[in-house]
């Protein structure tokens, strides 16, 4: 992100860290200030605690290398308002080479942040945009796309980095290290795929999928590792079962966001779910843990998004698995729930106040399977509702690249997006 901001909070961080500059982040125009905490590499277990109106301290990463503290006030819902003050704070200090750089006006008036929706009253919750995409690896074809991993993602990049969020499922190990594991298909990538996620937007990945563990233990320990010292959040895995099932929580706009990642996949489910004294994944065969993991998600945050890896392969349909787990989850406080695995695409809709996608298909894959259908999720959120779903349609094309679609092909897809709500028992708004 162009902007990093820690939120401190006494009661939520162990220490301050010193930020990392995301280097090699794409711009974010259209983007509000985003506030990232780290609960998943830096801080102490989310606590609940009342959030709403509260104080928190903001400076910048660079305010923070220069030894100023740049502002300490009100977190005030609204991005144009914050931004402002960001970029006001970063001319005063004089550590500008670190601040936005937004778009020149065409106009020539000074340049100022995104325009803002409706402008929000004081008490009401920011409207915010995530993005979502499907499986992603860098095996095969796709790995030739990390000679230049900024632009790995192609003509997605515009569609994920314009969202104040964006989130996949990252279906591999990053490491070079490990054993393979008794299975079919095994996937390792080399650390540059942060810099290819980055390039495209991509805020956080889950790792909770039937891959993040496909050269053992040592390989998801490795992923973790790298992970953490490239400051890119990762969620749904960890070094012991409390660490799998902590979600990762950010903050854009004012808005407190928790996100947690589980899997649904049978496969070598046993030995591969976290425990008290095994890295591992978070498991939805577990329902009572996953369950209380998003309970307390939903005390601690103002939205609660679970990203699943679930579904038969090939099955347009969800399968009852999927649906009764959905049930719970949304009876446990999410608020959103999206999903990946079935190499095709499944349909979405409203389980109650819940918003579900069942399956976004692969996205940046390295061959051929059950479908090339992919796209990008855009859902806009304000307070806990999705007041607007919409699906991008794509394909992945022969370089294993989401490439957006267009006139009567995207009409058709997004047609047929929307047909395969009817198999899924969710509800239209
Ligand atoms: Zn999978």
């Amino acid at each position: 992100m162009k902007i990093s901001l820690i939120a401190e909070r006494a009661s939520h961080r162990a220490a301050p860290r010193s930020p990392r500059r995301t280097a090699g982040a794409a711009p974010r125009r259209g983007r509000g200030a985003t506030l990232q905490t780290q609960g998943r590499t830096g801080g102490a277990a989310p606590q609940a605690g009342p959030h709403h109106g509260r104080r928190a301290t903001l400076r910048t990463a660079r305010a923070a290398r220069c030894g100023r503290f740049s502002y300490a006030g009100r977190v005030t819902r609204g991005r144009g308002r914050i931004a402002g003050l960001l970029v006001a704070c970063l001319v005063a200090t004089g550590c500008g080479d670190d601040a936005p750089t937004p778009a020149p006006s065409p106009t020539g008036s000074p340049p100022t942040a995104a325009p803002a929706s409706p402008s929000p009253s004081p008490t009401a919750p920011a409207e915010i945009t995530l993005a979502f995409g499907g499986d992603v690896h860098f095996t095969g074809r796709t790995a030739r796309l990390l000679r230049e991993p900024a632009k790995a993602f192609g003509g997605a990049i515009p569609l994920l980095s314009n969202a104040d969020l964006a989130i996949v499922n990252l279906e591999t190990a990053v490491t070079t290290r490990g054993k393979p594991e008794p299975k079919q298909y095994l996937f390792r990538a080399p650390t540059s795929t942060y810099a290819a996620l980055r390039g495209a937007g991509i805020d956080a990945v889950s790792l909770a999928n039937n891959h993040a563990l496909d050269y053992g233990q040592i390989a998801l320990l490795d992923t973790l590792d790298s992970a953490r010292r490239e400051a890119f959040p990762v969620f749904g895995a960890g070094r012991n079962a409390t660490e799998a099932h902590r979600p990762w929580i950010t903050e854009v706009r004012g808005v407190r966001v928790a996100v947690l990642g589980f899997s649904q996949i049978r496969m070598l489910a046993s030995t591969w779910a976290a425990r008290d004294d095994r890295p591992g994944i978070a498991m939805a065969w577990d329902v009572e843990r996953a369950t209380a993991a998003v309970s307390a998600a939903r005390r601690d945050a103002d939205l609660v998004i679970v990203f699943n890896h679930w579904g038969q392969e090939g099955n347009e349909c969800p399968t009852a698995d999927q649906k009764r787990f959905a049930g719970r989850l949304a009876a446990a406080g999410a608020d959103i729930i999206v999903g990946t695995h079935a190499h095709t695409l499944q349909g979405d809709g409203w389980l109650g106040k819940t918003y579900v996608a069942y399956g976004l298909g692969n996205f940046l894959w390295y061959g051929n399977s059950a479908s090339t259908q992919t796209g990008v999720l855009r859902l806009t959120v304000r307070g806990r509702q999705v007041v607007r779903n919409e699906f991008v349609p794509a394909v992945v094309s022969g370089t294993g690249q989401p490439q957006p679609l267009t006139g009567a092909a995207a009409k058709r897809q997004r047609d047929r997006f929307a047909a395969l709500r009817e198999c899924t028992g969710l509800s239209g708004r």
